[in-house]
């Protein structure tokens, strides 16, 4: 039994693809988590958190330290200053921050613009909150090695008089855009003119990859301060995506809407790993420009094997996924695809109609996940060779 308004979505295709990547004992590069661990000196302190006594409820909106910290990584970040204890709410991964929004935030029939391929719990929250979706397409490039695009037109087209908030991702899941100063600056002026709220999911802030293409957020452009919610979590700075210790950053006046949402979602966030979390904000110099050596080579170690294989390839500029075209095998849809690829090739990726609301902008695509070991990758790419090659038709 599903209530009509999440009958719609099924099974995340997250869940599914893991779970038959395990029955066919395939390499798994469709969910994006890391086949390693996050560092030790912030598993170890959640470990002293919990021996030391730290197990009871947290404070509902985050363990102190913690917001502390986030607020001075905000401000590294971002140059913003914002008040810990009044703008910040930790949540249960950024997932929850977003969900808080919606229901928080959101009245049935408010509209919500999404950039669309999306991030699919975006559209869920929207509709769990009675809100209604609207989409604006990041372009496929038609050149190799390209980036995604985003029209100005098509983004105002979007927005209308029921507009009450953008839902943004930057770097961006699952094509690995980084959002331009520019394309920012477009989404800040259209919610400014129709006075809707940004909701900006920043969780692969930190894993951009191109030293003259930064991430920016879009809080830091005029006027956006006060009407922008960040969200973002520890899971992929870290390498912590089990923890689920997240956080929405935001205006008072935003901030009680997720608030309101928040205390009767999960109430509070695992007392431990916000302990944990705290320390490798304080601590991420030690761990982050290492992880983001590492995933650039892989990012261009898997592109360079993917062209090579006959795969149209697009350049992630930041987060750990590369989108592609499968379309010179000929076989079928995206769906179609992923099944032969899991099947024949034991190599499991992500079919990308689940981000898009018009299915047939994904249905030549597939996304794969590189926040893998070299070798795991090595060993992906060994299987698409077997199970691929010569059947490309150029
Ligand atoms: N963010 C991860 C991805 O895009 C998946 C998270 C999840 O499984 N819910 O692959």
């Amino acid at each position: 039994m599903v209530s009509a308004r999440l009958r719609p979505f099924g099974t995340t295709i997250f869940a599914e693809m893991t779970r038959l990547a395990i029955e066919h004992k395939a390499v798994n590069l469709s969910q994006g988590f890391p086949d390693f661990d996050g560092p030790a000196f912030v598993r170890d302190a959640a470990g002293a958190a919990i021996a030391s006594g730290k197990n009871q409820y947290a404070r509902p909106y985050g363990e102190v330290p913690l917001v502390e910290a986030i607020a001075d990584w905000h401000e590294r970040g971002t140059g913003l200053r914002v008040d810990p204890l009044a703008e910040v709410t930790v949540t249960s991964g950024c997932t929850e921050a977003i969900a808080a929004c919606m229901l928080g935030l959101i009245d049935p029939g408010d509209e919500v613009v999404l950039l669309e391929p999306y991030y699919d719990c975006y559209r869920a929250c929207v509709a769990m909150a009675g809100g209604v979706a609207k989409f604006v397409p990041l372009r496929t490039p038609t050149e190799a090695g390209g980036v995604f695009t985003l029209d100005r037109a098509e983004l105002r087209a979007s927005f209308g008089p029921r507009t009450k908030a953008v839902l943004l991702n930057t770097p961006h899941n699952p094509t690995g855009k980084v959002l331009t100063r520019e394309e920012l600056g477009w989404i800040g002026e259209c919610a400014i003119e129709h006075d809707a709220i940004v909701i900006s999911d920043e969780v692969y802030e930190k894993l951009v990859f191109e030293a003259d293409h930064p991430h920016v957020s879009i809080a830091t452009l005029p006027g956006m301060r006060e009407r922008t919610i960040v969200c973002s979590s520890i899971g992929k700075t870290f390498s912590l995506t089990g923890w689920k210790v997240g956080w929405a950053i935001a205006p008072e006046r935003l901030t009680a809407g997720v608030r309101a949402a928040h205390q009767f979602l999960t109430f509070a966030t695992a007392t431990p790993l916000q302990h944990g979390a705290a320390e490798a904000l304080r601590r991420a110099d030690e761990y982050v420009p290492g992880l983001v050596a590492e995933l650039r080579e892989s990012r261009d170690m898997l592109a360079e094997a993917l062209a090579s294989l006959g795969f149209g390839v697009t350049r992630p500029e930041g987060a750990y996924f590369i989108m592609v075209d499968h379309s010179a095998f000929g076989d079928g849809d995206d769906v179609a695809f992923c099944k032969r690829l899991i099947e024949r090739a034991g190599v499991a990726a992500i079919p990308p109609s689940a981000f898009y609301n018009e299915k047939s902008l994904g249905r030549s695509l597939v996304r794969f996940a590189f926040c893998k070991k070299r070798a795991t990758l090595e060993e992906a790419v060994r299987r698409l060779r077997a199970g691929l090659n010569g059947s490309a038709v150029r």
